[in-house]
């Protein structure tokens, strides 16, 4: 009996996981198409651009895992990246300050039909449904790269995380912080009492 042939979802996932949470140093060229979905034609292009650069490792062309994860990056986004490896059990595979949360903001109604115009702007560029969560957070790692120093002074692990995957050997698990300010909180809670009073609207 033939077994039922695997979602494209179910695909990705496993593409995803074995990318983040099972990494090598280095990929050959076969593996770095199948990891990636990377058509053979993208990635001349990349080459040519200067987006990957191979090393010679035994006489054969590898792709170091940096490279790799930016070519899966351009893919997915971040949170399809990382929700996929939530799912299958792998948030860790992340540095924490990449991981997911859900957060509630409050906006007018203008601003909220802008980003979702944006999402549909930038849906049609790629030629994949975006969100206004891929809208902010796209717009927030360019502003992310700026103040980076004094932002890393605050938030220890800010820089490992504004330029992932770039230095992610670096990082290491920290324990429970706000999810806000990164300052100490209670066993059991997400957000110091001083951010749910300021971030978190009233219900
Ligand atoms: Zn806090």
């Amino acid at each position: 009996v033939e077994s039922e042939p695997e979602s494209p979802a179910a695909d990705d996932e496993r593409r995803i996981v074995e990318l983040f949470a099972h990494r090598q140093p280095l990929y050959d060229a076969a593996t770095v198409r199948r990891l990636t979905r990377t058509p053979p034609e993208q990635l001349e292009v990349a080459l040519d651009e200067g987006h990957v650069e191979p090393v010679i490792d035994g006489g054969r062309l590898r792709y170091e895992w940096e490279d790799v994860a930016n070519l899966a990056l351009q893919r997915w986004t971040p949170r399809e990246i990382a929700r996929t490896l939530e799912r299958a059990g792998h948030a860790h595979a992340l540095p924490l300050l990449n991981q997911f949360r859900s957060i509630t903001i409050e906006l007018p109604v203008y601003q909220i039909r802008l980003l979702h115009q944006l999402a549909e702007e930038k849906s049609e560029e790629v030629g994949a449904l975006r969100s206004v969560s891929d809208i902010l957070e796209y717009e927030l790692a360019a502003l992310a790269t700026e103040n980076m120093a004094a932002l890393e002074k605050r938030f220890a692990g800010f820089v490992v995380a504004a330029l992932f995957p770039k230095l992610s050997r670096a990082y290491h698990v920290i324990e429970a912080r706000c999810l806000y300010c990164g300052g100490r909180v209670a066993d059991g809670a997400e957000i110091c009492p001083a951010c749910t009073r300021r971030h978190v609207p009233a219900r």
